[in-house]
């Protein structure tokens, strides 16, 4: 049948799982994804990544140094199909495609089913032992079932979330709610959590067009093999086994996947060129006190209104602290903003650092200067800073980010809420200023300070760090998921030989 053995694949003759990685082409799903496949790599399976190729070059330093390393990971490099749905060039990058042609970009992602179906099935490709798809793509189940092969559900995402979300919909939360902003208890949960129909919709539920989508994902997951996720075990026990109950599937805890990264070259350019010089960058914090640095960024996706982003400019400036503060797309806020950021640099040179552009993320987060990170709550972000031993100040803006808040705030105890109630969507919502300068004062100063309670915050954190680093080395519970992935779906180096 044509079908080679993973041992052909040059990753070594003892290989015998070959874990082939859809990611989302999203940089808070294929930043992590990319981890996860090189994390199972550095323990001996061979890796596939499939990109497209306006991502090829956010993932291949990461993917380069690897492969330098000797580890067996391949790049499998295929164009979307972005005419045959209406798609402009270079829509691939999801920075580019047209707002209204968000379900055609998901259709032009389903067409890459049978070009990979093809690679596989071509003479001297690897075979798979196992397809890892990322939760949105809902299509993988059909190319797993005609590879013949198992398929895992990739998430980037916390237990808690993960069951939350999932609760609400099992038990119809939602049913009777008038108001999208009303609260209701999360059901099936010990705690009590509160969240309302805005903050966590469900994957793709409520987005126009999607509605046929949504019904597609949860059904992928339902007959997935299980999942794994960018999480760790000692964090969140009750929410992992809670959620793998519930789901009645396997859920493989691997993280934190960033401490893949333990060189100051990949770690500055992961996910992206970035848009300061690592060394620029460390040179700065080396000039700070121990726990003085805010960290501010909102994540590859979320847009601030120019409004705000000159209020939380001020309330930064108001703080007193240092700050290195990411401003995204800073040239698209118009002439006032930028005049406002210019003066501000002024005003607070040598203690304010503004990145315009990509930053690199871990590497700041890593430096001992940093003190907290006020952080949209993305779940990579979140992640990042709890893997550091930071607190957070919590400022939401969709997706799962709410969830996430509540998780860092209410769960794990290392945050300070900014209060935002209802979910900013892109640049279409219409307040100009949802969180003022001085609540950013305030929160800044309490996660930095903040006395007693501050003092509680920061323990708490640097506790979790250190579990966190050690669920990744030997013995501990994501090291060992890794692991029992690998054997799990490893086959013998002679089953899928060709007949
Ligand atoms: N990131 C980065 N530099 C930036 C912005 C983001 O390195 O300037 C990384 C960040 O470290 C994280 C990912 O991009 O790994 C963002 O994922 P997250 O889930 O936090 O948010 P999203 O971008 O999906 O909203």
């Amino acid at each position: 049948n044509g079908r080679g053995t993973a041992s052909d694949a040059g990753g070594g003759a003892n290989v015998k799982a070959h874990f082939v990685f859809i990611p989302l082409m999203f940089q808070g799903h294929l930043i992590p994804a990319v981890d996860t496949a090189l994390l199972l790599a550095t323990h001996g399976a061979l890796v596939s990544i499939v990109v497209t190729p306006s991502n090829t070059g956010r993932i291949r330093p990461a993917v380069d140094f690897a492969r330098k390393s000797g580890l067996p990971v391949r790049l499998v490099e295929l164009p979307l199909d972005l005419a045959a749905e209406g798609l402009p060039d270079g829509a691939d990058d999801v920075e580019k495609v047209p707002s209204d042609l968000w379900t055609n970009y998901f259709r032009a992602l389903a067409r890459l089913r049978e070009p990979l179906e093809r690679h596989f099935h071509a003479a001297g490709a690897p075979y798979p032992t196992c397809v890892v798809a990322d939760f949105c793509h809902p299509w993988a189940k059909e190319l797993a079932a005609n590879l013949a092969v198992p398929r895992l559900s990739f998430f980037s995402m916390c237990a808690f979330c993960l069951l939350c979300q999932h609760n609400v919909e099992r038990f119809n939360a939602y049913d009777g709610v008038a108001d999208d902003n009303e609260p209701v208890v999360v059901p099936g949960l010990e705690k009590r959590v509160e969240v309302s129909r805005a903050q966590a919709p469900g994957f793709f539920r409520g987005t126009p067009g999607f509605e046929m989508f949504a019904d597609d994902v949860e059904q992928a997951l339902v007959e997935a093999d299980g999942i794994v996720t960018n999480s760790f075990l000692e964090m969140e026990p009750e929410y992992v086994a809670g959620y793998a109950e519930a789901r009645s599937m396997k859920v493989w805890t691997v993280g934190p996947v960033s401490l893949f990264h333990q060189r100051k070259a990949t770690l500055a350019s992961r996910g992206n060129t970035a848009a300061i010089g690592a060394d620029e960058c460390l040179r700065w914090l080396d000039g700070k006190e121990p726990g003085s640095v805010m960290y501010v960024s909102f994540g590859s996706i979320a847009q601030a209104e120019p409004k705000q982003v000159v209020e939380l400019g001020l309330g930064l400036e108001a703080s007193g602290h240092p700050f290195i503060w990411v401003v995204k797309n800073a040239d698209q806020h118009g002439e006032d903003v930028t005049e406002f950021l210019r003066e501000l640099e002024g005003r607070v040179a040598g203690r304010g650092l503004l990145i315009r552009g990509w930053a690199p993320q871990v590497l700041i987060l890593s430096h001992a200067a940093v003190g907290g990170f006020v952080t949209h709550c993305g779940w990579n972000s979140t992640m990042e800073a709890i893997t550091a031993g930071l607190p957070v100040v919590a400022w939401p803006h969709f997706a799962d980010q709410f969830l996430n808040a509540k998780f860092a705030v209410e769960v794990l105890g290392i945050g300070v809420d900014v209060g935002v109630m209802e979910p900013l969507m892109y640049r279409m919502d219409q307040k100009e200023i949802v969180v003022g300068r001085d609540v950013v004062e305030k929160a800044v100063r309490s996660v930095l300070d903040g006395g007693d309670e501050g003092e509680e915050r920061r323990r708490r954190a640097r506790a979790l760090a250190a579990k966190a680093k050690a669920a990744v080395e030997e013995g501990g519970s994501s090291h060992g998921n890794l692991l029992d992935l690998i054997k799990s779906f490893e086959v013998d180096a002679g089953c899928f030989a060709s007949t």
